[in-house]
């Protein structure tokens, strides 16, 4: 507390550290975005994302420069065309390096300055955000989420609860379990375990439901194994928050193609994915809205 005679504390210098750090990770997160547009063209594509290590023009394989390769503003710079071939250059690839920017900037922010989340935490939102984009790349194109993705996603969750037990245990509202066992680590494994199969699950009972009442395939396999990647990293909790918020995020997308009277089938992944990055920059306090939930059960439960 301050008291009367202290002097009025000057704009914290932190605020300016926190900017800094800001545009730093966005800057970063532009790279590693440029890395995302790698792996959502050559994924599918069964291509090998290391290589060529250099990228090329998908239209004319002509390898780019490394000065028409700068993440948001090359792009602008060539005009939106191949320096080589003429052929246009996707809007894809700017969308991607700047919302991965602009996610791993939000998280640090949100997460790292605001809920005081740790840097092991941090590392794993941004790295399973980064997993999401792809994801929902791909998804975007070939209506396929690869299993490369979401398998190795899974396991990758169950490994993260493993080592980062304070992904899933402990005393804040996103946190699903306290304490099962004597070792945080075996608790991190059970909840990121429940939080696959619970999530997983969720998904999986609404994509039978949607399929009763709609008759055709609103969500697919894909996104059930997709949801139980972020609840093996996440708990159940997050995939809960992340499937409310998502057909509100979809209906953006869908409500145009729907007006337009086009037929069209749609890709529910990203949606999913667009509400998993939304409830982990704002987990905390999307997550405590549950907490009822979670009363009730365990009045259920004994
Ligand atoms: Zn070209």
């Amino acid at each position: 507390m301050l008291r009367e005679e202290d002097p009025p504390l000057p704009i914290a210098p932190s605020a300016w550290l926190t900017i800094a750090m800001m545009a730093l990770l966005f800057l970063f997160g532009c790279a590693v975005g440029s890395h995302l547009n790698v792996c959502i063209w050559r994924l599918p594509r069964g291509l090998s994302t290391g290589d060529p290590a250099r990228s090329i023009c998908p239209h004319c394989r002509h390898p780019i420069r490394w000065y028409d390769n700068i993440p948001l503003v090359s792009f602008f710079v060539l005009g939106r065309r191949c320096r080589d071939c003429g052929a246009p250059i996707s809007w894809r690839y700017p969308v991607v390096e700047g919302l991965t920017g602009a996610l791993f900037a939000l998280i640090y922010l949100r997460q790292g300055v605001q809920a005081g989340t740790d840097v092991g935490q941090i590392a794993v939102m941004m790295v399973v955000v980064s997993v999401l984009i792809v994801a929902s790349g791909i998804d975007l194109e070939f209506l396929i989420i690869p299993d490369e993705i979401s398998v190795f996603g899974i396991i990758g969750g169950l490994l993260a609860g493993l080592l980062l037990p304070q992904l899933h245990v402990g005393v804040e509202s996103y946190h699903t379990y306290e304490g099962l066992t004597r070792s945080a680590n075996l608790d991190g494994l059970i909840a990121s375990a429940i939080g696959a199969l619970g999530g997983g699950g969720l998904i999986f009972v609404l994509a039978i439901v949607g399929y009763l009442i709609f008759r055709q395939e609103a969500l697919g396999f894909g996104d059930v194994k997709l949801m139980a990647m972020v609840g093996a990293f996440f708990g159940w909790k997050v995939v809960l928050v992340a499937f409310f918020f998502s057909p509100f995020l979809g209906m953006l997308y869908g409500l145009p193609l729907l007006l337009g009277k086009d037929e069209h089938i749609m890709p529910y992944g990203p949606f999913l994915a667009m509400g998993t990055a939304f409830a982990l920059v704002f987990r905390t306090e999307l997550c405590s809205f549950l907490e009822p939930l979670e009363q009730l059960a365990r009045l259920l439960t004994g």
